[in-house]
């Protein structure tokens, strides 16, 4: 939903926002460092007034040379990713922030080796992206340093789960094409523990040496380069990637003991049979759900995360 322009208005995408600072890319890719104002209107009644990956309209204020504007309207969100708010510095009351919007995609970033692959973490992005209703694409990095035949077992769970997996390795440049094609004309968040490798392979995506402070600082130097922001940098093909922080900071507020088994596609089938209709598959007698993982139908580490994601909720 976008809404009518007069000559000094035109749409841009949110690449950067930073102490009240957001950079906007218009379609021509030249990006103006605008602000909002009073007069900033919304259709989101999230807290969070702009957020990287918002589709907005700006109005150009004075000289077009310096591409400086104030935010006039921010289209409604398909989608958001949100984190809980630092507490400390809410003086608001708001809760949650949205960290980035209007995501296709969020590229959970694994590694085979070093660190070695992280199935109960894996497994976390998942419920979250199961639970946030995103698609999700599983990238593992530094398959040079990997055995590929034992990956391949670590993976089948995955494959017969049918989420999309990735291969690659941003040393040798293996699997990344079919990365690339992978993300073209979409929004991606990438996400993953640190070490992984997530920005040797943005770096490699973007076909430049990463700018360690994005436009919004180099942009009449402002600001100072805090990693907790998500950025978004445009890719050489089309589409884009937002660098966003790891799983620990996203809100799982919504996610509870009681809705954990929608989020495990795998337990949906089998837990039509069990005994009790309340059953949480921890202890029940007569639970469908035990049962078919103890008889290998479902996969033995994927019920142990549902076990070990389940303790880590508080009860209701
Ligand atoms: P981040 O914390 O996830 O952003 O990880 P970095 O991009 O900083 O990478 C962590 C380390 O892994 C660095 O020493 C990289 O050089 C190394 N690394 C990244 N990708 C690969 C890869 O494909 N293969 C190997 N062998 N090392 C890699
Ligand atoms: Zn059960």
């Amino acid at each position: 939903m976008s809404r009518e322009k007069n000559d000094h208005e035109f749409s841009g995408l949110v690449t950067e926002a930073r102490g009240g600072m957001y950079a906007v890319e218009e379609r021509t890719g030249r990006v103006w460092l605008c602000r909002t104002f009073r007069g900033t209107k919304t259709c989101n009644g999230d807290t969070t007034l702009v957020a990287v990956g918002d589709h907005v309209t700006v109005r150009s204020t004075g000289d077009e040379a310096e591409a400086e504007g104030v935010i006039v309207y921010v289209d409604e969100r398909r989608s958001c990713l949100v984190r809980k708010r630092d507490r400390k510095r809410n003086r608001s009351g708001e809760e949650v922030q949205v960290i980035a919007s209007n995501i296709d995609q969020l590229a959970v970033i694994t590694s085979a080796m070093e660190p070695p692959l992280n199935r109960r973490l894996v497994d976390r992005y998942l419920v979250f992206a199961e639970y946030s209703d995103i698609p999700v694409l599983i990238v593992v990095n530094k398959t040079d340093l990997a055995n590929h035949e034992v990956l391949a077992t670590e993976l089948a769970p995955y494959r017969d789960l049918s989420y999309r997996i990735v291969t690659v390795s941003a040393s040798t440049g293996a699997g990344m094409n079919i990365l690339r094609h992978q993300l073209v004309n979409r929004v991606s968040a990438f996400s993953g523990h640190s070490g992984v490798g997530k920005s040797t392979l943005i770096n490699a995506l973007i076909g430049e040496e990463r700018q360690m402070t994005g436009a919004l600082s180099t942009a009449k130097n402002r600001g100072v380069h805090t990693t907790s922001n998500a950025v978004m940098l445009p890719l050489p093909d089309g589409g884009h990637v937002i660098d966003t922080p790891g799983i620990r900071e996203f809100n799982l507020s919504g996610i509870s003991r009681e809705n954990l088994r929608f989020w495990f596609p795998e337990f949906l089938g089998p837990m039509q049979e069990c005994a009790y209709s309340s059953c949480t598959h921890t202890v029940e007698p007569g639970c469908a759900v035990m049962k078919a993982a103890e008889e290998g139908r479902i996969d033995l580490q994927r019920y142990e995360s549902y076990l070990a994601i389940f303790d880590s909720l508080d009860e209701i």
